[in-house]
């Protein structure tokens, strides 16, 4: 392959790449100052976080941005008059070494359109993760997507080379996938998801009897979901997140902001804003039912079916909920402590091991680096200064708005003149 055609190949296929944020991605600096093989500047360079939690450097490519499939809101479906591009087996793995060899990356993360059907293209993407492996004994970070539809024995076989696999909702309900993405089933999905939610358990087991016995997608999987292309609310989409996240041990659930990219009545037009803000807030509930104790219900439900852009949703929780406040530092469990907006677990973590000397008063708070911004309206401690009860929640959020320095203060701003 020309140096020239690996290098257009290689923009078409980086580019089609950056829509899928199932790896957490950013972009990467470092450029080619020896006039060889990978310029990484603008080219697919990613990072992701390993099974340890390490962050890593990924190259972030389709194998194709060939498609049978026309899925609405996607770049690479096959009535899009974009130019394609399809990568050989080996020249992904070469890719992979080369950029690998230089330092640009630590692993790869590799998509694909769906080519001719979904095994033959399944088959391809673990033959680019097998041949890493066996023939180049390559030990970095391999995130493969699942192609929806593949057979079980290829999933199967991916888990053995990947590090990660991943199969993407992409539409958060069934009557928005219909209507988006007619060809495309949601059993399609499913079938990849629990084949590897069930070799993860079995490799699990048996490794623990037969030390020998190899890891099986040992970072687990993920799956990410587009945002406001189908006009699901808040609580569809975090319920669809819960459904998941129980029931296939799914590691992360992506939002994606719909990226305006075609002219289609069934989609918001070209030039409409991506929602970051509420891409961020899902993020936020996301966060809430995994590590702070929340069921979604508490979060969203049918009375309350969106997210408060204005505030994050532990803040709007609390604000709903002001009969279950104010919390008492010095006695409250840590299921409660964890609810006080303002308050991460490495502060819970960091009042209760306080409270086991003295009991604590403003001043503790502050020196053991708590942020009281908006707890201090939550919370009483050994003190009586900066008693804030007795407000109601609309003076709290004004209060808490006015000071707010988000850096989504600009959408915020018509809502600040409310409370001026
Ligand atoms: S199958 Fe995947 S790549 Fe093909 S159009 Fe649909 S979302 Fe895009």
């Amino acid at each position: 392959m020309s140096f020239q055609r690996a290098q257009e190949k290689l923009k078409i296929l980086a580019d089609a790449a950056k829509y899928d944020v199932s790896c957490s991605s950013s972009g990467s600096n470092r450029s080619n100052t020896t006039k060889g093989l990978g310029d990484a500047t603008g080219m697919g360079i990613c990072h992701s976080y390993t099974e340890d939690g390490r962050c890593v450097s990924l190259l972030k490519i389709l194998l194709t941005n060939y498609c049978i499939f026309d899925c609405a809101y996607c770049v690479t479906r096959k009535s899009n008059d974009i130019k394609r591009a399809a990568f050989k087996v080996q020249e992904v793995v070469d890719l992979t070494i080369n950029f690998y060899r230089r330092n640009y990356i630590e692993g790869l993360f590799l998509s694909s359109g769906i080519f001719k059907n979904a095994d033959y293209t399944m088959e391809r993407l673990v033959a680019v993760a097998k041949k890493l492996r066996l023939e180049e004994n390559f030990n970095g970070y391999i995130h493969l997507k699942s192609i929806p539809g593949a057979s079980d024995e290829l999933m199967r076989e991916a888990g053995l080379y990947a590090d990660r696999l991943s199969v993407n909702i992409e539409i958060p309900t069934e009557s928005g996938l219909k209507k988006l993405a007619p060809d495309k089933k949601r059993e399609d999905f499913i079938k990849p998801m629990v084949k590897v939610k069930n070799e993860i358990i079995q490799y699990k087991a048996e490794k623990k009897i037969i030390k020998s016995t190899p890891k099986y997608a040992p970072a687990g999987q993920s799956t990410q979901m587009i945002i406001g292309a189908s006009g699901e609310n808040d609580f569809q989409i975090m319920q669809t997140s819960n459904h998941f996240y129980k029931n296939y041990n799914l590691k992360r659930v992506y939002y994606s902001g719909y990226v305006p990219i075609s002219y289609d009545d069934r989609l918001p037009k070209i030039g409409s804003d991506v929602p970051m803000l509420r891409e961020n807030r899902l993020y936020q509930t996301d966060w809430l039912m995994r590590f702070y104790g929340f069921d979604v219900s508490e979060l969203l439900n049918e009375q309350h079916q969106h997210l408060d852009l204005d505030v994050d949703p532990k803040l709007g929780w609390a604000l709903r909920n002001l009969h279950e406040f104010p919390v008492d530092i010095n006695t409250a469990d840590k299921r409660m402590l964890a609810r006080i907006p303002g308050l991460g677990m490495k502060s819970v973590h960091k009042i209760i091991n306080a409270r086991r000397f003295r009991r604590l008063n403003w001043e503790h708070l502050k020196k053991i680096g708590v942020s009281l911004n908006r707890a201090q309206y939550f919370i009483i401690c050994d003190s009586n200064q900066f008693e804030k009860r007795d407000l109601t929640s609309e003076k709290i959020k004004g209060l808490i708005l006015q000071n707010s320095t988000s850096k989504y203060r600009k959408s915020l701003s018509n809502q600040l003149s409310l409370f001026g």
